[in-house]
């Protein structure tokens, strides 16, 4: 990392009594996941996935769609919490009040401890009914790409949210109220190009919150950051959270 870190963010990351916390795809491409943006691997590296991730998609191909989520469902059951999610467990663990919106479908955060998580485009985990959108308990790989539901007959889906598709209007009404009263607010490895998420950190600037943002690349957050550390999430978190209570988690796997 080519910044040290200044002490009004140490100062912050102490005093803060409302810790928001938004995350991206960044914050897991140390865990081998890899972003929309960098290119994706092997069988996968001829589709752009902003063109898989769509209902129209699904109903042109749900065979092609399914099979590019089950990959993506196995990649991130053999993924590991990197040093990025344990900050941030540490820091919610220091935080009087703290929560985690992300945008990541993989789990990682809640396997590396986090507690407080907002997910706003859904899991890979876990499975719904295409038509009627309610989510099936179990599924069974039933031989056929992809699965039906065996009670109404649907085609099964990733319950994630897809480009041009609504946000899980809870969540996302907890992730502005969230933004609006936190002090503190940290963007972790987002591009910050996808909507509504990327308003969060705008909102929380104008209602007053320090606004930090940890990102390899410049976005179009950095103007309104109020610090931007350029570096990669599993580097620069565990330093922060180092400086300001002087210990971090310890990967377990
Ligand atoms: P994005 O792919 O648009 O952007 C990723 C950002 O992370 C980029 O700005 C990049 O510079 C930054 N980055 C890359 N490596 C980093 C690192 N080591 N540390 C910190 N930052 C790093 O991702 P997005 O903003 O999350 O939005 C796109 C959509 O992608 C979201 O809807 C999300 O659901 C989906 N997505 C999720 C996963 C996942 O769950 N792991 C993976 C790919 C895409």
């Amino acid at each position: 990392m080519t910044k040290t870190i200044p002490a009004e963010v140490v100062e912050h990351l102490r005093n803060a009594v409302r810790v928001a916390v938004l995350t991206g795809a960044g914050v897991s491409a140390e865990s081998g996941l890899p972003t929309f943006r960098q290119a994706q691997t092997g069988l996968w590296s001829h589709y752009d996935p902003t063109e898989l991730a769509t209902p129209e998609a699904f109903l042109r191909n749900p065979r092609l769609v399914w099979d590019w989520y089950a990959y993506r469902r196995r990649m991130a059951r053999e993924a590991h919490p990197n040093p990025a999610h344990y900050a941030l467990v540490t820091l919610e663990q220091h935080a009087a009040n703290f929560t985690l919106i992300t945008q990541n479908i993989d789990g990682l955060h809640r396997r590396a401890g986090s507690q407080s998580i907002l997910e706003l485009h859904g899991n890979l985990e876990r499975i719904r009914r295409f038509d009627s959108g309610t989510d099936v308990e179990t599924w069974d790989d039933d031989g056929q790409t992809p699965p039906r539901c065996p009670q109404t007959g649907e085609l099964l889906r990733p319950s994630v949210v897809w480009f041009g598709e609504a946000l899980p209007q809870q969540e996302l009404r907890m992730a502005y109220s969230v933004a609006e009263q936190s002090d503190l607010f940290l963007a972790v490895g987002t591009s910050a190009l996808v909507q509504p998420a990327a308003s969060l950190p705008l909102i929380a600037k104008r209602a007053g919150a320090y606004v930090i943002e940890i990102n390899p690349e410049e976005t179009s957050l950095s103007v309104i950051a109020d610090c931007c550390f350029r570096g990669k999430a599993g580097v620069v978190l565990p330093i922060l959270v180092r400086q300001a209570f002087g210990e971090t988690e310890e990967a377990v796997g």
